[in-house]
């Protein structure tokens, strides 16, 4: 009902290389027949059509919104007009100015494709190698690449009119792009103009190589104004055109609860926690330019993100339901962003994760699950023992499943290093209460020792996070985990991490890592003997005999030879993450009790939410896979641009959505 398309691999284009006139080869689609562009004058041609089409030197000049100016286009194929538009931004736009693009693809091209397309323009090569270096697997979905500290690129993998469908965010000028309308006449559908409509700021401008009557009749009838207006070589005429008033967005007639808050002032935003959750919402509001104050009582990665090593890895449901596609967006998110972050791989390493199936149950599982996702091969496949073995270097029993793009990460430097990024102070301290006042936020530090006043805040404080009087009643749950630590001097296997129960992950300086313990409702931080018997016995039945084969190379694996260190992680009670806005739960209870008697006569009533206020929390013990990708998600509706999730996904994570399914259920309390 929410209009999510069925998860899936995307068929990757399929190209014929050609010579043209020049001599020169330039990509030809085959299911299309048509050209992506002339190796002659395709950079011409892009200025002409899309860039000056759409007024953007003047427009990218003027702008001094704190909001970046925003692209969406038709058909990114080899990103020629994305990186056009990003080399007209930087040559027109003033420094402190941002843009954001989204472009939709359903057949994305392989890497090698698009590096091959992409060498016919060496003066943008230092931009292609950007978007090539973060290609994503081809799969459904959205996939934001961090161009620069400037400049998003949000590609939608799917059929343009669908993905627009499911986009959260406002465009300012729109590339019709796609092939031509007697080739690809699917693609140019009424639909397509509605959705780009409904997703229009006032004035939005928009610009195409075509003057097909279906393309004229489609954008007239959506509500856009179009001129014909000279094109470029031989082609005499093309369209270009603004939409004066949007339609409106009635997605959220479903769901008034979720309309987002209105913008704030953005100048100075607290962060309150340091772990990973807090520590990537800095990074994400820093690289926007935003001043970030960055508050722990204990520095950064000093909790249940303090750990040495930790594996960057999920566990996805048979079914793809919601949490699953979040997580899954998420891992591949993590993965582009540490790539960025650290691509000498000092802070992690993408050695893959093997996911054994040590019973028949979850043989079972794994098998329903491939026909469930059928992702493709370099996000996950199937491996029998003996590949599992061999990928991992020590003798496995069991096949499994294998995620390439996934490894394990150093959590504690992870934090220490994105806290001391440029634009983010560090304070150290407890904030014992946050106060909502006229010029901001007032936040008590130490207990009335200091003060501090910031324009918005975002609590990132795990199972703590309740403290704070506006999210008391929010429901999260503290579990305790314990990890345990052998010493095993120049071991070098396992060469991936595996789990199973557990996890073990490849030594490092000298240390084997397994755990971890799990258990819900225990915020005690004592390393406890019978906690690490537990990561023996787990670790037993996931490599059966790999404790002896140790032990046989003189390596004491009592529990009293072990180190660890034990620490609290949140959940909540659907496990999924909490990122958003801070709903005023009192309000919400009343605006819509009437959800409980008939939870089909739907209140026309906005959500009210504490302004300026956010959380990120309940990222249990997959916080590396899904901490970056919520960080994001609250930096973009903080600084009002595009999604990086689907509007359901965002909705999933939504921190009001238990008072809603518990009014409706015909709770009140906090439920379970
Ligand atoms: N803008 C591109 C560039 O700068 O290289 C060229 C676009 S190429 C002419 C058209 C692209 O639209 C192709 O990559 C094609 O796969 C894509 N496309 C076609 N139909 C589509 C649809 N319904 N939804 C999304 N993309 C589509």
């Amino acid at each position: 009902p929410d209009g999510l398309p069925a998860l899936c691999a995307a068929e990757l284009a399929h190209l014929d290389w050609r010579s043209d006139d020049t001599g020169e080869s330039s990509p030809h689609s085959q299911a299309f027949d048509d050209v992506y562009f002339s190796r002659h004058d395709g950079r011409a041609e892009t200025e002409h059509v899309f860039i000056a089409g759409n007024h953007l030197p003047e427009r990218f000049a003027a702008w001094q919104a704190s909001r970046p100016f925003v692209i969406a286009e038709t058909g990114f194929g080899t990103g020629l007009n994305m990186l056009c538009a990003w080399a007209a931004f930087e040559r027109h736009a003033q420094a402190e100015s941002r843009l954001h693009l989204v472009s939709t693809e359903c057949y994305p091209m392989g890497r090698d494709d698009l590096e091959r397309a992409l060498a016919a323009w060496p003066d943008l090569a230092d931009k292609a190698r950007v978007i090539i270096a973060q290609w994503p697997a081809p799969v459904s979905g959205v996939h934001r690449l961090i161009l620069s500290s400037r400049v998003i690129l949000d590609l939608h993998i799917g059929d343009s009119t669908e993905r627009l469908a499911l986009l959260d965010g406002q465009v300012d000028a729109w590339f019709l792009d796609g092939f031509a309308p007697s080739k690809n006449p699917e693609m140019w559908r009424p639909e397509l103009f509605e959705q780009m409509a409904a997703r229009s700021r006032p004035n939005a401008t928009f610009a195409t190589f075509t003057c097909a009557g279906i393309v004229k009749r489609g954008l007239k009838a959506a509500g856009f104004a179009w001129r014909k207006v000279p094109g470029f070589g031989r082609k005499r005429e093309m369209l270009a055109g603004e939409i004066s008033t949007p339609a409106q967005d009635a997605r959220r007639n479903s769901t008034p609860w979720f309309h987002p808050p209105a913008p704030h002032s953005t100048q100075h935003i607290a962060v309150i926690g340091a772990g990973i959750a807090g520590c990537t919402a800095a990074e994400a509001l820093a690289r926007r330019g935003i001043a970030v104050t960055l508050i722990d009582a204990h520095g950064p990665g000093a909790e249940a993100s303090g750990n040495e090593q930790g594996a960057l890895y999920v566990k996805l449901a048979v079914d793809t339901n919601h949490q699953s596609r979040t997580y899954l967006s998420g891992l591949l998110y993590s993965y582009r962003w540490l790539s960025r972050l650290d691509p000498a791989h000092r802070l992690w390493q993408p050695s893959g994760v093997l996911q054994l199936a040590t019973s028949e149950q979850e043989t079972r599982r794994q098998i329903r699950f491939l026909e469930h996702h059928p992702l493709p091969a370099d996000v996950v496949h199937a491996v029998d023992a003996e590949q599992a073995s061999r990928l991992a270097g020590v003798s496995i029993d069991h096949g499994g499943l294998f995620y390439t793009l996934a490894g394990w990460v150093r959590p504690r430097l992870l934090c220490e290093k994105l806290a001391s990024g440029p634009g983010i102070r560090q304070i150290r301290a407890k904030v014992t209460q946050l106060e909502h006042r006229d010029e901001g936020w007032l936040l008590t530090l130490d207990g009335e020792q200091q003060a501090l006043t910031v324009d918005q805040v975002v609590v990132a404080t795990a199972a703590d996070s309740t403290r704070f009087a506006q999210l008391e009643g929010l429901p999260l749950q503290p579990v305790r985990g314990q990890v345990s630590r052998m010493p095993v001097a120049e071991m070098a296997t396992p060469a991936t991490v595996i789990c199973a129960g557990g996890y073990l992950a490849p030594p490092l300086n000298g240390w084997l890592t397994f755990g971890a313990t799990f258990t819900p409702n225990s915020s005690d931080r004592t390393v406890t003997a019978e906690d690490h018997r537990a990561n023996l016995d787990e670790l037993e039945r996931t490599l059966p005999g790999y404790l002896k084969h140790l032990a046989d190379n003189g390596l004491a694996i009592t529990p009293d030879a072990l180190e660890g260190r034990a620490a609290v992680r949140a959940a909540s009670p659907d496990k999924s993450p909490y990122a958003g806005p801070v709903p005023m739960r009192d309000a919400w209870l009343e605006d819509y009790a009437r959800l409980g008697k008939d939870a089909t006569r739907i209140p026309n009533t906005a959500g009210q939410y504490y302004p300026g206020m956010w959380i990120s929390a309940a990222h249990g013990s997959r916080g590396l896979a899904s901490a970056p990708l919520c960080a994001e998600l609250l930096a973009s509706r903080i600084c009002d641009e595009p999604l990086p999730l689907e509007l359901p996904l965002a909705d999933h994570l939504h921190p009001g959505r238990r008072i809603i399914r518990d009014l409706i259920r015909g709770k009140r309390g906090s439920g379970g």
